[in-house]
């Protein structure tokens, strides 16, 4: 296998590997090769220690790096300003310490008595690249947007049965995968990264 062109998605979370390459696919990327932890047998989770998405992603990213690798970590979140901008870095947190693990139905609750108007948040990913030489490139996307009243759609996984776009009273879950891709935070930082790698690869 050619490493020129390839890149390791340093993440365990099967629904993240799915959008990466729904993204790198829609972005008409297919001839970069996304691979996997499993895919190289490499099995890893790294504590999320810092205080940033930029700083876990890089923890996530260079615990997978080795010379000669191109690795892209993420890492996400959702950000409710009634709530302060949490769960923010401790989104994936918030579910695993939820009822059942449904992090929804708890923000839901959470968000109890909160008018229409006072129901904004965003989405925020980060995205950090590292080189096969160790060099490090970030990439952000925002998704800006408000938390409904109730759960919609079946599509996405974590927050996205109760989040609606901005300009948009569908949920993020109600939309195709391909639509999400579009407007997403990830699928901008990962618009930002192809572009990047377009142009790295030209020096190939
Ligand atoms: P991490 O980036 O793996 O630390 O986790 C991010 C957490 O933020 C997820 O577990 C979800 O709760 C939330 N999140 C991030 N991106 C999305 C998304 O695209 N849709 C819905 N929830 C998301």
């Amino acid at each position: 296998m050619s490493m020129a062109r390839s890149i390791l998605i340093a993440s365990n979370n099967a629904h993240k590997l799915q959008e990466f390459q729904e993204i790198f696919g829609q972005c008409g990327a297919r001839d970069i090769e996304l691979l996997t932890p499993q895919s190289l047998g490499i099995s890893l989770d790294p504590d999320e220690t810092a205080d940033t998405y930029a700083g876990n992603a890089r923890i996530k990213a260079l615990a997978f790096h080795k010379p000669g690798l191109r690795v892209m970590a993420d890492d996400s979140g959702l950000e409710v300003d009634a709530l302060g901008g949490a769960p923010g870095i401790r989104s994936a947190r918030y579910h695993r310490n939820a009822r059942n693990g449904d992090g929804c139905v708890a923000l839901l609750k959470d968000l109890a008595g909160v008018p229409e108007d006072l129901r904004t948040a965003r989405f925020r990913a980060v995205i950090v690249l590292v080189e096969p030489g160790g060099e490090e490139h970030v990439f952000e996307g925002v998704c800006e947007g408000s938390i409904g009243f109730d759960k919609r759609g079946t599509g996405g996984f974590g927050f996205d049965p109760v989040f609606r776009m901005a300009g948009d009273t569908r949920h993020m879950a109600e939309l195709s995968s391909e639509e999400k891709h579009r407007i997403s935070h990830r699928g901008l930082a990962g618009q930002k990264a192809i572009a990047f790698l377009r142009l790295q690869f030209g020096k190939l």
